[in-house]
């Protein structure tokens, strides 16, 4: 364990504001902080796994929970289509079947890295944090690396060997760290896609944006947001030890102001899910349900997109440019 100054602003001086062990994927029975810089407001789990520890930490096959067979991949499409759509008004009729499908319940945002590209943008795409390349968490299998090869040419960084080696049998050029990808290659679109929260120093991650970025190039970021409902309504409800950072919007605005880049648009977002997850796991009262139907999913999902509006929603995305 290594006990840590703030990334941001090097101060050591700090609070705790929320202490909890693994319990969503039960690694270990070890308990983390996080805390707060009393300087700038960066909160972060403190003290923390070093690097040669953190990956016991990891769930068995938690960096290939994209690496499913096509037949799963497909079977979580429609489920998604049928979830979000008019369909959903038969298959809720089916108490299993409509359980199933409350999971893929999910606001409706359109991916901003198709935008970027669709909208004229050019350049080499860069997933920092990009599995296997075939799924892409809440952007499927659609928003993957590896389905963007139809409209750009694409590259990763990925510190799972097996899934750089995966990658290079479909001939995509994958780095393990962003420390070894040339120097003189640039970028048009540079995604983190649920991966900052992991890296050791954001900052670093930042600058390396703002060098390799093309001038009119764009950055996506995708992370948990800790402003959001689910956190202040349960604080330690977050995936520790292996989340170092837990980043409100400002923390993002302030790390981009520093690194020469500007927030063009950030929106947070949420799903009904996550509160199932959470209640799942004990984070909420015991009484909370722990189980919706397709219905009460939709009803739920749209009473939070309320709050994603006001900036409350649980997760962030951030578009990010270089200030000129
Ligand atoms: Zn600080």
């Amino acid at each position: 364990m290594e006990s840590v100054a703030c990334d941001f602003c090097g101060s050591t001086e700090s609070v705790q504001i929320a202490r909890q062990t693994d319990l969503l994927h039960r690694t270990t029975d070890e308990f983390f902080d996080i805390v707060q810089c009393t300087s700038c407001g960066l909160q972060y789990t403190n003290p923390r796994p070093e690097s040669a520890e953190i990956g016991r930490y990891y769930a068995k096959g938690y960096s290939f929970h994209a690496a499913r067979s096509k037949l799963r991949r497909v079977i979580a499409a429609v489920s998604e289509r049928v979830a979000n759509g008019p369909l959903a008004a038969f298959a809720g009729l089916l108490p299993g079947i409509s359980r199933r499908l409350a999971m893929h319940v999910k606001p409706s945002i359109t991916d901003p890295v198709r935008d970027y590209y669709a909208s004229g943008g050019v350049g080499t795409m860069l997933d920092i944090g990009c599995g296997t390349g075939a799924s892409a968490h809440f952007w499927g299998e659609r928003g993957a690396l590896l389905a963007y090869r139809q409209i750009t040419e694409v590259a990763g960084v990925e510190v799972a060997d097996r899934a750089r080696e995966l990658l290079a049998g479909e001939g995509v050029e994958a780095w393990r760290d962003i420390g070894d990808v040339p120097r003189d290659r640039r970028f048009g679109l540079i995604r983190m896609n649920w991966s900052l929260e992991h890296v050791y120093s954001p900052l670093r991650y930042f600058s390396f944006i703002r060098d390799r970025l093309e001038t009119n190039g764009r950055a996506v970021i995708t992370v948990p947001n800790y402003d959001g409902l689910i956190y202040r309504l349960a604080p330690d409800c977050v995936e520790l030890p292996i989340h170092l950072y837990h980043f409100r919007p400002c923390d993002i605005e302030n790390f981009a102001d520093r690194c020469g880049l500007r927030v063009l648009e950030l929106r947070t977002f949420s799903y009904s899910q996550m509160f199932i997850a959470a209640a799942q796991a004990g984070l909420f009262p015991g009484s909370f349900s722990k189980q919706l139907n397709v219905w009460q999913a939709r009803t739920f999902q749209s009473v939070l997109t309320r709050f994603d509006r006001a900036g409350w929603g649980n997760d962030m995305i951030a578009v990010l440019g270089p200030v000129r």
